[in-house]
């Protein structure tokens, strides 16, 4: 085999490096897979331009990278279920097993729980990587490496569906149309929801999620007041959204959310902005909003897998940009500029031309 293994290392704030790293040996759990597509993630661009995410500072070099899938090179000798050839996303939290949110199953909850590109834990923009086979999902022969990739970023819209209790019939508000409000909304119209109305300050992200099946659009101009956008929501929607999940983080969408959803219903804070904000609380509390947080996701990557390939969601028009892993600082320059209106970047760590 070559020992080339190209990964892209952060050191500090805007000081990414391509460097050789050792091809890692796997251990008697794991797989060493050969990368062959991986999402850049917004997580990823935040620690490169600020070095850090709440109390996750990036204090020595960590290669980013989570959002992956790659095929099956090397197998650890208590391996069962994969081989070598298998094509497989990759979800990048490996859990402790044996706290006592990992035996009740929200393993997300675990306080000792490796996470790729999450400091002090390297993540997989790599040429080779190795990682827990148990947390490894073979691809169906339907789905390609950029569909298993996509798994990550998906797995966050179902665990934020899961959590707000979207079903057949829901009414539903996404805040905000980034990938996250995106996948949030795939998922939701796959889980039942009779209506899914989403927000956003741009244009063009309505218009993708017009075309990924969103049933109602607002954009958020400069001049409406939080009272506006309220109202707009209700017209719009006929009625008052059974379940809010607010994807922006900003602290005017998480205003709305607590006010616009429907009495007895449930606002579902996906989004990450400031640690603390200002909201309208006893209102809501008086209407008994649930209101609930959501971290990263559990138990969702079967599911993703599945909706993908029986065709109940289409997460293919989400790739905008395809760079390989020699344009990795191109590939995140366009992140930050926004130029060309990306969605999900994916870098292509095996490919000499994409
Ligand atoms: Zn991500
Ligand atoms: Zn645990």
């Amino acid at each position: 085999m070559t020992q080339d293994n190209l990964s892209a290392v952060l050191y500090g704030i805007d000081d990414l490096r391509l460097e050789q790293r050792p091809i890692p040996v796997p251990k008697d759990d794991e797989v060493l897979i050969k990368m062959e597509a991986i999402g850049i993630c917004g997580s990823d661009v935040h620690y490169l331009k600020k070095g850090r995410i709440c109390d996750f500072i990036v204090d020595k070099p960590m290669i980013l990278g989570h959002e992956s899938s790659g095929m099956v090179v090397g197998v650890g000798k208590n391996v069962k279920h994969l081989k070598e050839g298998d094509r497989v996303a990759i979800e990048p939290g490996v859990p402790c097993g044996q706290c006592n949110f990992c035996k009740g199953g929200r393993y997300n909850l675990c306080p000792e729980i490796f996470f790729c590109a999450t400091p002090p834990d390297d993540g997989n923009l790599s040429r080779y990587y190795c990682h827990s086979a148990s947390y490894c999902y073979k691809l169906p022969d339907n789905m390609s490496y950029e569909e298993g990739a996509l798994m990550e970023p998906l797995s966050v819209g179902v665990h934020a569906c899961r959590r707000g209790n979207v079903g057949v019939g829901s009414v539903v508000l996404v805040l905000g149309a980034g990938p996250i409000g995106l996948v949030t909304l795939l998922s939701a119209k796959a889980f039942g929801a009779s209506k899914v109305l989403i927000t956003d300050i741009l244009d063009e992200r309505l218009q993708v999620a017009k075309s990924l099946g969103a049933d109602h659009t607002l954009k958020i101009e400069k001049h409406m007041t939080e009272q506006d956008i309220i109202k707009k929501i209700t017209e719009l929607l006929g009625e008052d959204p059974t379940v809010s999940l607010d994807c922006s983080g900003a602290e005017v969408s998480v205003r709305v959310a607590l006010q616009v959803t429907k009495t007895g219903g449930v606002a579902v804070l996906v989004g990450m902005g400031k640690s603390e904000i200002t909201i309208p609380l006893s209102g809501a509390l008086f209407r008994e909003i649930d209101i609930r947080g959501c971290f990263r996701y559990h138990n969702t990557y079967p599911t993703a897998i599945e909706l993908v390939s029986s065709g109940k969601i289409n997460v293919k028009p989400l790739v905008t940009h395809k760079f390989k892993i020699e344009d990795t600082q191109k590939a995140f320059d366009t992140a930050v500029s926004g130029e060309g209106n990306p969605i999900k970047i994916v870098i292509y760590p095996n490919r000499s031309n994409v």
